[in-house]
């Protein structure tokens, strides 16, 4: 046996070819800004005290990048620094909505806190709301080489048994052929996720999560995003800041007696 040069043995690099892309920032519709802050404002008359509060992000399903809208689920508890989200509750509003609308994130407040970051418990709802939305902001990002150790082409009614004990992977094909490429598709999707507070500061993030369609390779990584606030000439008019007092009425549920084990802060 020979060696062919040093230079055979040195992996190169698998082929990856672009697809597509995710959204490296945030763009959120005027509207759906102020109807956040608008529910802020509403939680603090109606209950007399600020309380932490979370909705979703909604979007057109062809424009799934943009935040057109704010949905309010019904709060599971609401503490002055503590909201939870459980994926029943998300699963449940998705079903109430127009079909042609989607979950692309979720917001929430942290009240007159002024801790302007997310916190771990944050992090854990973010993953919850990603596992949900996924699927639906999926599309594929690129294809990319699965790099095989040891690939047997055999061709198809002209090999034995035996020879499927060679290799790592067999790969019959029906002429015979000496070299082949494997490429899976990588899927990508996103999820936002918007933090405010009562005295009009936000912030946000973008969750990405990349699942590789043969290898099953998932990763999932996120990052600070700015935002682009938009007009889209939806306005939030009286009658809605109306329709939106009652909804919070609704929603809502302070709860200034909590048990102890869930006084998990913000
Ligand atoms: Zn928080």
């Amino acid at each position: 046996m020979r060696f062919k040069g040093l230079s055979r043995l040195k992996r190169p690099e698998p082929l990856r070819i672009a697809l597509g892309n995710l959204p490296q920032r945030i763009v959120m519709a005027t509207y759906a800004k102020d109807k956040a802050f608008k529910i802020s404002e509403l939680v603090g008359s109606i209950f007399e005290q600020s309380y932490e509060w979370y909705g979703f992000t909604l979007a057109h399903k062809d424009r799934p990048e943009c935040i057109a809208d704010v949905g309010l689920p019904r709060n599971d508890l609401n503490l002055r620094d503590y909201t939870t989200i459980g994926s029943g509750r998300i699963a449940e509003f998705q079903e109430m909505l127009p079909k042609d609308v989607i979950i692309n994130g979720w917001i929430h407040s942290h009240g007159a806190l002024d801790y302007r970051h997310f916190s771990e418990t944050d992090k854990r709802n973010h993953l919850t709301v990603l596992d949900f939305v996924a699927v639906r902001t999926r599309r594929p990002l690129a294809k990319e080489e699965i790099v095989i150790q040891d690939l047997v082409v055999l061709e198809k009614d002209r090999f034995v048994a035996e020879d499927l004990r060679k290799g790592s992977v067999s790969l019959i094909t029906d002429a015979p052929i000496t070299e082949a490429k494997v490429m899976e598709t990588v899927y990508g999707s996103f999820c936002f996720s918007i933090v405010i507070g009562d005295r009009g500061w936000h912030e946000q993030e973008i969750y990405y999560r990349e699942t590789a369609i043969l290898s099953g390779r998932t990763t999932v990584t996120s990052k600070a995003a700015d935002i682009e606030f938009v007009d889209t000439g939806r306005l939030l008019t009286k009658i809605d800041a109306s329709a939106l007092r009652d909804e919070v009425e609704e929603k809502i549920q302070p709860n200034t007696n909590p048990p102890v084990e869930t006084m998990e802060r913000m």
